[in-house]
């Protein structure tokens, strides 16, 4: 189950996405947890996935208002 470098799924950062970035983050396996090179966040698989369900909740309603202008 070792993996160096990425984890088994590249997670985006929800706090550079929060931000307009899209960022994949890496996968510190002695910590079990990702990292974002670009800002300070880290957190467990779960606390990003979690995350990332909150910012696809969010960006969804964005869109929506979006498609609206056209
Ligand atoms: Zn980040």
């Amino acid at each position: 189950m070792a993996q160096s470098g990425k984890g088994k799924l590249n997670y985006r950062c929800p706090s550079c996405f929060m931000r307009d970035l899209d960022i994949d983050m890496f996968y510190d396996k002695e910590k079990k947890e990702y990292y974002c090179l670009r800002c300070q966040y880290t957190g467990s698989e779960e606390d990003v996935l979690e995350k990332n369900e909150m910012i696809r909740f969010r960006y969804r309603k964005m869109m929506e208002r979006i498609t609206d202008f056209d």
